[in-house]
């Protein structure tokens, strides 16, 4: 089998409102699609976290050395990519324009094969996966002490057993939402909070000390991704477990993390990270340092199948027992026009819980009418 195509696709949608996490508001969501075709009819697609308008232009250029290859070589082909950029993108959007294509190549070679992509990396462990409701933005309009509330309350009757709530707007504004959520969704329902990194340690060790008391599982990202000295004093001085990684990238990335110990629960990002060729490596890394493997998710439906499809053959946290604490899905929640509107069959929660696809490859099908309205240029 030898490829014969590589096609990229930016996809773009308006919001019906505006939202914030703690460092900008958005009013569009944007997507990058790769879109991998070979000599026997098999097509893949892939999907790249990041601006769309730079992934692209990077799997555009790698396009063409990708002609005529075996697309099966998913392994060969990334090491092939990676040290032809390596001088120039060791992490960023090198590393996402390569997760994209990495994500096409498995999803071809499910296909080829006639298996779900988790088989072929080792046998799904679990075959349905808890989800976490990601959500709790700030709006324009109205108060976030009363609508935060409410719409962590809204996932709680949706089935939703864990929420993550967006911090970083300032130490005492962030305590009473963080407080206010947790009134709402009452002592059973876990709740994380994700700072976006847009504390510096003192900052961050002083808000985790305020929230500590409202049984935080996960303080996420609670400084910028190059400061590993500040991870590991935030990690020190706190009880809540210390969570980031979704702007790492990587074996090479997570190892210097790891070794640092800087994190209890590592978040690579199945599209930036290197695709799932990488992810598994990194898995298989963290396993080996005792360190939790939660996937970070903010893309369409072809993001939220390829971190399933890792999801599905993680180990559990804790050493396999009669109850072991498993890994969780990012379900993200907020307004995304796009995400399941290109596949055929939508992948949704049922009380909370999503299953993992059992197709071929990624075991999805896109709808190319529905993507071809989302087409940006
Ligand atoms: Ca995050």
């Amino acid at each position: 089998m030898k490829i014969t195509a590589v096609s990229t696709y930016i996809l773009q949608a308006s919001l019906s409102q505006s939202a914030a996490c703690s460092r900008f508001w958005y009013d569009t969501r944007t997507a990058m699609l790769v879109e991998i075709q070979t000599d026997q009819g098999v097509v893949g697609w892939g999907e790249c976290y990041g601006p769309a308008q730079i992934t692209a232009a990077v799997v555009d250029c790698v396009a063409p050395w990708l002609i005529g290859e075996d697309p099966l070589h998913s392994d060969s082909l990334w090491r092939m990519i990676y040290a032809r950029l390596r001088d120039h993108g060791q992490k960023g959007v090198v590393i996402q324009g390569l997760g994209g294509i990495d994500l096409a190549l498995w999803d071809i070679k499910g296909k080829y094969f006639g298996a779900p992509v988790h088989q072929l990396l080792g046998g799904a462990e679990r075959n349905e996966i808890t989800a976490y409701a990601t959500g709790l933005y700030r709006r324009k309009e109205g108060d976030p002490i009363r609508y935060l509330p409410e719409e962590a309350a809204g996932y709680v009757a949706e089935g939703f057993s864990a929420v993550k709530l967006r911090v970083g707007f300032g130490v005492d504004e962030d305590t009473a939402a963080t407080r206010a959520v947790r009134e709402a969704i009452g002592p059973s329902v876990a709740l994380m909070v994700d700072a976006n990194h847009a504390y510096d340690s003192i900052a961050a060790i002083r808000l985790g000390r305020m929230i500590e008391q409202y049984d935080v599982s996960w303080f996420e990202e609670p400084v910028p991704p190059e400061d590993i000295a500040g991870y590991r004093a935030v990690k020190l001085a706190l009880s809540i477990p210390i969570a980031g990684g979704e702007c790492e990238f990587t074996r090479f990335g997570f190892r210097e993390l790891f070794v640092s110990r800087a994190l209890d629960i590592a978040q690579p990002d199945t599209c930036a990270a290197g695709g799932l060729s990488e992810c598994k490596k990194i898995a298989d890394m963290a396993e080996a340092f005792g360190i939790r493997y939660n996937p970070h998710v903010w893309g369409t439906g072809i993001a939220i199948a390829a971190s399933l499809h890792l999801l599905a053959v993680l180990p559990p946290h804790t050493p396999p027992s009669l109850n072991p604490i498993e890994p969780i899905l990012e379900f993200d929640r907020t307004e995304h026009p796009i995400r399941q509107a290109i596949l055929v069959e939508p992948i949704e929660h049922a009380c909370g819980i999503v299953r993992v696809p059992d197709g071929p490859g990624l075991g999805i099908e896109i709808d190319r009418k529905a993507l071809a309205r989302f087409v940006a240029r």
